[in-house]
Parts: structure tokens; sequence; C-alpha cells
């Protein structure tokens, strides 16, 4: 048992577990995946976060361990 796999929403401030949980793209704030808003094929902890990648698409973009 590797310990709890348990983190904490940044936006409805519930514990989920990490599985549960995604890390938005843009501000780095940890949401679940009921508050997430997915947008361009991931996941942001807001709109506003979503509206933001849009406008920064294509700055950069290489950390693709979200499997
Ligand atoms: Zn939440
Ligand atoms: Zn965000």
């Amino acid at each position: 048992m590797p310990g709890r796999n348990i983190g904490v929403c940044d936006v409805c401030a519930k514990e989920r577990p990490t599985w549960a949980l995604t890390k938005c793209h843009i501000c780095g704030h940890v949401v679940c995946q009921k508050c997430a808003t997915f947008a361009y094929g991931r996941y942001f902890c807001s709109k506003r976060c979503a509206l933001f990648f849009f406008h920064d698409e294509g700055l950069d973009e290489d950390e693709g361990e979200e499997t």
C-alpha cells in the first residue's frame, strides 16, 4: 500500500483520489473532474484558463505525461 493517493481539489476543496484529479495546464491548480473544464482536448480549472490556453496556444507544449 503506497500511502493514500488523495489530493484536494482547488475549486471545491474536497478530497479526491488522485486519479480523479487533473492539473490545470495554465495555472497549475489541481481540480477534480467535476470542477474541471474540458476544452481543446485537455482539462482546465476554469473556463478562463481554457480561453487563456486558446489564445496562448502554440507557445509551449512538452509535458505529455497525462495518460
Ligand atoms: Zn472539485
Ligand atoms: Zn487554471
